[in-house]
Parts: structure tokens; sequence; C-alpha cells
């Protein structure tokens, strides 16, 4: 870059070092300015690799995405989007038009079940919510308009494991493509590629960063025609990451398997904790036999079960409401992934659109949390939850 020495406009060229950083610098540039006219014609011919603005890519994202696409299998590069919703945003709403029909699991998280319920049919896109764990349901679903099936392998908030394999093989057989969002489970888990899925969606917001402080999303296709549209689709619409967001974002998924094998490690114990409690009616963890997802999770996932769990207090609101309370040191909030261990309310935060009796039907009552297990010392956590249990049941009397 021509630039002249002394300017207090523009920086001077980097001090020089023989030597390279260990951690991938921070590129806030949104501008990257090239030689000549023809140097640019070159870059956005794609016979020179050079970054030109921002919205259109950058290497912080670009380092994220590497990284995700070697952990999911990737055949082509992914999109590094602004946010998980976005990615969502960008397979329901860049690969379809209107008069086509879209299929949705039932339990999709809440922004993405508000997605299908609200915005596509305004654009003149129909959709279905189907319970993705039941084949059937989902082939009757079908008609010759559908354009995407989008499941989550595990599914919010009661942990239903969708049928992967036959939902991979009816969207074969039908020309359907197969969107598959992986933020619960992660390629640690499962890879949706490999199972023979068209499209994988995260939201790196979740356990890939890991600790809060991150919104980010990714997307990916198998096809390299359809993975280009969702490409443009991202920087024409600005779903761009930022490179602050992008460089934490990698910073946290250098110890995400450590994270994650803890965290599930940890869960597995919390259950069995949980079930053991006067107070809780139901626990819901696709590691435990009682699970109706049980044997589908341990073919799916490999003796993955992951860090989410479910359960119900009895006592209804009142009881949740002394629970959370009493609950010291974990967070009472709607997320999932973070290093602490936070807890959930599906009635007063991701299903509270719903009527009681919508919520009744997928399972949740007042009494229905959902645990995101951290890394917490096991011990400590289940003697947080014994604790919290307990002042719960005392309140509710
Ligand atoms: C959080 C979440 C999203 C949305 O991600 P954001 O980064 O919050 O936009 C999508 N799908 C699932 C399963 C999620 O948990």
């Amino acid at each position: 870059m021509k630039n002249e020495k002394g300017s207090l406009i523009r920086p001077d060229a980097l001090p020089a070092s023989a030597s390279r950083p260990v951690v991938t610098p921070l590129s806030p540039s949104v501008v990257y300015a090239s030689d000549t006219p023809d140097m640019l014609d070159q870059q956005y011919e794609g016979k020179l690799q050079g970054y030109t603005y921002a919205r259109e890519g950058q290497p912080n994202a670009d380092v994220v995405g590497a990284r995700l696409d070697r952990l999911e299998g990737a055949p082509h590069p992914g999109v590094v989007t602004s946010s998980g919703m976005a990615a969502v945003s960008a397979v329901l709403l860049g690969l379809t038009q209107a008069g086509d029909h879209v299929i949705g699991g039932n339990q999709l998280y809440g922004r993405s079940l508000r997605m299908m319920t609200e915005d596509l049919p305004r654009l003149g896109i129909s959709t279905s919510l189907v319970d993705p764990s039941n084949l059937e349901a989902m082939r009757a679903a079908i008609t010759p308009q559908t354009r995407v099936i989008l499941v989550e392998t595990v599914s919010n908030p009661t942990l239903q494991v969708a049928d992967i394999h036959g939902l991979v093989a009816l969207a074969r057989e039908t020309g359907v493509l197969l969107a598959v969002d992986n933020t619960f489970t992660t390629p640690r888990a499962f890879q949706p590629f490999a199972a023979g899925a068209d499209i994988v969606i995260h939201s790196l917001t979740k356990l890939l960063a890991g600790h809060s402080d991150v919104l980010l999303g990714y997307v990916a296709a198998r096809d390299a025609a359809l993975n280009d549209r969702l490409r443009v689709f991202c920087v024409t619409t600005g779903m761009s990451p930022s490179p602050f967001d992008s460089w934490l974002a990698e910073r946290g998924m250098l110890t995400f398997e450590l994270r994650f094998d803890r965290a599930q490690a940890t869960a597995a114990i919390l259950a069995d904790h949980l079930a053991s409690q006067a107070g809780v009616r139901a626990v819901l963890y696709p590691g435990r036999p009682d699970h109706p997802g049980h044997e589908r999770a341990r073919s799916l996932l490999a003796g993955n079960f992951c860090n989410m769990v479910s359960f119900e207090l009895d006592g209804g609101r009142a009881a949740a409401n002394a629970f959370t309370r009493a609950a010291e040191g974990l967070s009472f909030a709607p997320t999932l992934g973070d290093v602490g261990t936070t807890i959930s309310h599906a009635a007063s935060s991701s299903h509270r659109t719903l009527s009681p009796e919508q919520r009744a039907a997928l399972g949740m009552t007042e009494g229905f949390f959902r645990v995101s297990v951290g890394l917490e010392e096991p011990n400590s956590l289940c003697a947080i939850f014994t604790q919290a249990i307990r002042a719960a049941m005392e309140g509710k009397t």
C-alpha cells in the first residue's frame, strides 16, 4: 500500500518482524486498498486473493470459518454470519421464493419458529411445523412446492432427537433440501454433512464460542452453487460478522472440545442427580434410558449426549420463581453453551408467545426448566440444585 511516510492520517507499515505472532491478529479494517484498478479487477474475478470491503469478507471471519469447515467436514468454505439467526435467515430467505413451501421441526429455536410462522408466510412462502422424530408425519407434510426442511439435531427444550437418517433419505427421494441446525449437538457429537444433510447451520454464540460475549453464526451447503448463493445473500443483506466478534469466537473455539467434553460429563451426573430429587416430576436427558430419544441419540451421536438437561418442577410458576431466586451462582438467562451453567424457563422466554395449551402439547409447563451445564465442579453444581429445589418446594406451600 502506498503511504507517505509520517502521515498522521494513515498508518505507516507495521514494524518489521522476522518472527510471526502466535495469536491471530485482529484486523478491524473495513476497507482494503489495492494498488491499481487492474489489481482490483483481478481480486473481484477471483484471480488474486485479496480483501476489498469487510462486508464481503475479512480475515478474522475467514479464520473462524475455516475452523468450522474442518470441524463439520464442509465440502466448501462456509459463510460466517453476524448471528445464528442470520444463518437461519440466509437459508430460509436466500434459497426460497414466493410460492415455495418450507417445513420446520415443531420445536425449533424460538426465533426460527417465529420466522416460520410470521415472516415466511408474509413473503408468500407457506410453512408447516412437524415433529422431526416422526418420519411419516414429515413425509405427509411434503408437497410439490416444498423446498427446504429445517430441523435441529436435538431440539429445544425437550431435547427431542430428530430422525436424521430417515430425513436424509426422504429429502433425497423428494428433491427437498435438508438443513440441519447443529447448534445443540455441535460437530463434536454429530456431523450433519457426513450423515448426508445438504446444509449445516450454527449459532457460534453458544457452545462453539462459548463465553457469552459474542453473537455469531455459520452456514454451509454441500452444493457449490447453493453455497455461493448463501454467501452472496449474506453479503447483500449485510449479515456479515464483525472482525472483533470473529476474533473472540476464534479464541473461544480453541477450548471448545475441552469445554464440551467436560460439560457433557457433568450434564450426565446432574441429570441423574435431578431425577433423585423430591419435587422433580421429570428429567429429560438423551443420555438417560427413560428419554424417548435415548436409543436414537445413542446411535446418532456416538456416545455423546451433550450438555443440555431439562426438568420439570412440581408447584407451577410459584415454585419456578422460588427456584430461580434460590439458585445462587447460576444465571437465570435465556442462552446456552456458556462456561457457566445457565437455566432458562421456556414459558417466560423462548416459548412465551405460545398459549399455555400449545406449550403443554409440547411438554412445557410452568415448572419446566432447561439447564445448559457449564464447567462448574459437578458436586458443587449438584449441591446448588439440591438447595434451590428444596427452597422451591418449601416456598410453594
Ligand atoms: C441461539 C440459537 C440460534 C440463534 O443464534 P443467535 O446467535 O442467537 O442468533 C439458532 N438456533 C439454535 C438452536 C440456537 O440455540
